[in-house]
């Protein structure tokens, strides 16, 4: 069993909730590649930052935005959550 993510790093209550609200003060919005576990993440407030998301059987494996780099739970990681949450 492998947690790659979450390795080395404490993801608190906390900071999963900093996360979830910054994901949607950003309007970050998920895209996934087509026929891939990739799923872009883009910012509705800087069209210039994009970042690539990997799922596997439905957990954020990484992501390749500063955060995630480092196995933090970042903005996109919850954005990704925040959508299967409502089921889109
Ligand atoms: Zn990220």
């Amino acid at each position: 069993m492998s947690r790659t993510i979450t390795a080395g790093t404490a993801t608190t209550p906390e900071r999963r909730e900093a996360a979830r609200k910054r994901a949607v003060d950003e309007g970050i919005e998920m895209r996934q590649v087509r026929s891939t576990d990739l799923w872009v993440a883009s910012s509705g407030s800087n069209p210039a930052a994009a970042y690539v998301v990997k799922i596997v059987d439905g957990q954020v494996i990484s992501c390749t935005c500063k955060a995630g780099e480092m196995g933090t739970y970042c903005k996109h990681r919850a954005a990704w959550e925040l959508m299967r949450e409502v089921g889109a």
